[in-house]
């Protein structure tokens, strides 16, 4: 008998949680390395959200709280959902956890059974195919191919619904291309789905905050009201409110959906630090200014990362309607040699490549579902990144 179950042999670990380490032990070893792997803001989570968690310690909040979260917070929630998308959620229909990753995560557990599928567009969030797996769902992937904007259409949509089907699972802005679909693309999505009662919509709004060029966020229970009671829409304050470390995520949908979800979390983590829903309240219903002074930071980078890009050899870049990740194609430089022979075989090769010849972290398109492409996270300093992408054209230029 081995200790490790065979649940273990289904996934693997977070490829860019791994990229992360591997950057650390090369930096220890002494090595000048940028890394552009981090899915995280570079800004501090602002003061008025700190102040209010440490209020919550020194005011004694330190105890259990129900485990969906405290009312205040899922009061805060459903107000956020009213503000900024036009959706009515009562509190019972909200449930707060360890980031958006464990509602994703209790939404498969609490709704899969062996068999059931879920429908990914690539390119598609690392954790994704491995929670369904975990869940002993089946993921069935749908190329959101470069020609369409990295986005599926309805007509690939349809056919990739089968009677098997229990979820759809949107993410936009996408982590890792920026993509975002407009209200009309979504629309046709959502039409689709209506047609098929016994399809759910699953969605990731994480990014909803960060879009550029005055792109107008929209979510499906939104577009397709006749859908919100077949939705869980998903978002969180990790990446809006530069709070990754405190852990809080929220869903929101139909009463019986969000019961089983927190009798799964009722059984795993109980709920996310107390201290952490008490400073998620003055981030929801506080000072919203920032989101926008971070916003510009972020185009001025995006803008900057993509026109560097496009100026390397072998390389072509999109400009992504939000997040803070570019998805460059490198089918440029598939099959070029590096100066010590070695053929640059697939986009992994060349983000080893890129990684032992100019200390560059980059995470390859096959971690994502969609090859070749690569992942460049855009935050951190100018300057920075001004560096890692004279690198990356350097290296590209160097390739025979
Ligand atoms: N969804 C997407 C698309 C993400 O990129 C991330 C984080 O990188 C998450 C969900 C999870 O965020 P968190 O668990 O920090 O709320």
């Amino acid at each position: 008998m081995t200790l490790i179950s065979g649940r273990l042999s289904r996934i693997k670990p977070s490829p860019t949680n791994m990229l992360t380490g591997k950057v650390a032990e090369l930096k220890a070893a002494g090595r000048d390395v940028i890394s552009l792997g981090a899915g995280e803001p570079d800004f501090d989570t602002p003061a008025n959200i700190g102040a209010a968690g440490i209020r919550a310690i020194e005011g004694g909040s330190t105890r259990y709280t129900p485990i969906p979260g405290t009312m205040a917070l899922r009061e805060a929630v459903c107000t956020k959902f009213r503000r900024e998308n036009g959706l009515d959620y009562k509190p019972a229909q909200v449930i707060a956890s360890c980031g958006g990753k464990q509602v994703l995560y209790n939404a498969f557990m609490a709704t899969l059974d062996p068999g059931d599928e879920v429908i990914v567009p690539t390119p598609y969030w690392v954790s994704y195919p491995d929670m369904i797996l975990l869940a002993e769902g089946t993921p069935v992937y749908v190329d959101g191919r470069e020609e369409n904007g990295f986005k599926i259409s309805a007509a690939d949509l349809e056919a990739a619904i089968t009677p098997r089907t229990k979820w759809v699972l949107l993410n936009s802005p996408s982590n890792p291309s920026g993509a975002a679909y407009t209200r009309d693309e979504l629309a046709a999505l959502t039409a689709v789905i209506l047609e098929h009662p016994h399809v759910w919509v699953m969605t990731d709004d994480m990014y909803e905050h960060i879009t550029y060029d005055g792109f107008e966020f929209t979510t499906p229970a939104q577009v397709e009201p006749a859908l919100a009671d077949r939705t869980l829409t998903i978002n969180g304050v990790s990446k809006a409110y530069a709070m990754t470390g405190w852990r809080l995520g929220y869903g929101a949908g139909p009463e019986e959906l969000v019961r089983a979800m927190t009798v799964i979390q009722s059984q795993s983590s109980t709920h996310t630090s107390s201290i952490t829903q008490e400073a998620a309240v003055e981030a929801l219903n506080g000072p919203q200014d920032f989101i926008e002074e971070h916003k510009k930071m972020f185009q001025e980078r995006r803008d900057l990362v993509v026109s560097m890009l496009n100026q390397a050899d072998g390389i072509s870049c999109r400009t992504p309607e939000g997040a803070f990740y570019v998805y460059p194609s490198c089918a440029g430089v598939i099959g070029r040699k590096a100066p010590d022979g070695v053929t640059i075989s697939d986009d992994s090769a060349f983000c080893t490549y890129l990684l032992e010849s100019e200390g560059v972290a980059v995470v390859p398109g096959v971690a994502f579902g969609l090859s070749p492409y690569f992942r460049i996270s855009y935050a951190t300093s100018m300057e920075e990144l001004e560096d890692a992408c004279g690198r990356i054209q350097r290296a590209c230029g160097s390739l025979r």
